[in-house]
């Protein structure tokens, strides 16, 4: 929708790509208000949370994102409230948030942010004469700017190709980032939930790969590398926290794809392509742009895996718990109320992959990259074990 306030000269809207906003409402000179975009979920979805846990296992309406327009002749000081979710969601709506000028995404300091758990944020930031800037809880990337930044990984290194794994009910090709073929491949995705935005991080490993080190060479001869950065690119384009544009959970509907149940294209594309891949590994990032708590990892537990594969299980869970200080970790069990519906358990019984939730906890954009990449490093490594890690050859070096 979309708000023109005459008194002010300023207007509100979300109808742009990654958008996300109900109703908005004047609420005083320059100040403004913002309810969630309402998400629903599917009746199978909706009653097996009320059986597990509830009503309250998943969080919805977790995504913020409008767009102020200045006409006025002089500089405004606005003021936006975007109001929280009844749902859970709520719950994930903690500082900082972000405005978009020109060229980048930028944090708002804690002085200009008023957060009331469960409630509300007040956020306070000037706009110049005709100027128009983004605000959301999220640095998101529109479908287009992830696309591009695939594309120009491809052409500047050469080492990658970009493979279209199928299309949603609106469209938009589902993309897949690949090297080159090897005996094994570990993938590398975000989550399908576009109010945790990992895109960029997820490409930020393939960057680290084209970094010419002789750790990210070796590891590029030793495994393929598969990026899934964007794989419900309806749902970001609208603005959606966990839902596509159809109001499917695509993350949640594995289990049902398998059993031969109706599936969302999402999550039909991306299970054919772990079909096709059969992935060693398989790490999803669900990234929170946040740092009021620890990093978060749901490893599945060993009894997921045959017995000859518990050695590898063990050294890669030990390589990442030893990434962080602190941490929360519930293992994936067998049992668990849900289990059967994610990628995660599937991809064990399936194909005997280890597969990873890891959830970062890490303010800025850079620093979230940054950890993504310590992430698959250490996994990677784990995976082609301590002989593969002794057969470095010293460097070869030449007077420069
Ligand atoms: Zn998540």
């Amino acid at each position: 929708m979309t708000l023109h306030d005459p008194s002010s000269g300023l207007t509100i809207d979300a109808d742009f790509e990654c958008g996300s906003a109900g109703e908005i409402r004047r609420t005083g000179p320059c100040a403004y208000e913002a309810d969630p975009l309402p998400e629903t979920v599917p009746d199978w979805f909706l009653e097996a949370l009320q059986r597990h846990f509830a009503g309250a296992g998943v969080p919805r309406e977790y995504a913020c994102a409008v767009r102020v327009t200045s006409s006025a002749p002089e500089r405004r000081t606005v003021t936006l409230r975007f109001v929280f979710s009844k749902t859970k969601g709520k719950s994930y709506m903690r500082p900082p948030y972000w405005v978009y000028r020109e060229p980048r995404w930028r944090p708002l300091p804690a002085s200009a942010t008023a957060f009331v758990r469960d409630s509300h944020v007040d956020l306070t930031f000037d706009l110049a004469p005709g100027e128009s800037v983004r605000v959301a809880n999220k640095p998101y990337r529109t479908p287009a700017e992830v696309a591009g930044e695939m594309e120009d990984l491809t052409s500047a290194s050469g080492l990658f190709s970009v493979r279209e794994l199928g299309r949603t009910a609106q469209g938009r090709p589902i993309l897949a980032l690949e090297s080159g073929a090897r005996e094994e491949t570990i993938v590398i995705g975000a989550t399908m939930q576009p109010a945790e935005p990992a895109s960029r991080p997820v490409l930020a490993v393939a960057h680290y790969l084209t970094s010419r080190s002789d750790l990210a060479a070796r590891l590029l001869d030793r495994f393929r590398f598969a990026f899934l950065p964007l794989p419900n690119p309806d749902g970001a384009a609208g603005g959606r926290s966990v839902t596509n544009a159809l109001g499917e959970v695509p993350m949640f509907s594995f289990g049902r794809l398998i059993a031969g149940q109706p599936a969302p294209l999402e999550t039909k594309a991306i299970w054919n392509y772990m079909t096709a891949l059969r992935p060693a590994a398989y790490v999803e990032f669900h990234t929170h742009y946040q740092a009021h708590t620890a990093h978060k990892l749901n490893p599945l537990s060993l009894d997921w895996f045959p017995p000859e594969r518990h050695d590898l299980v063990k050294r890669a869970d030990a390589a990442l718990t030893a990434l962080n200080a602190e941490w929360r970790m519930t293992p994936i069990e067998r049992g668990m109320p849900l289990e059967d519906t994610g990628k995660f358990t599937n991809l064990a019984l399936h194909f005997q992959t280890l597969a990873y939730c890891y959830q970062i906890y890490a303010v800025t954009e850079e620093a979230t990259y940054a950890h993504a990449v310590e992430v698959v490093s250490a996994l990677a490594q784990a995976l082609a074990g301590p002989e593969w890690i002794a057969q470095k050859k010293p460097p070869r070096i030449v007077k420069g």
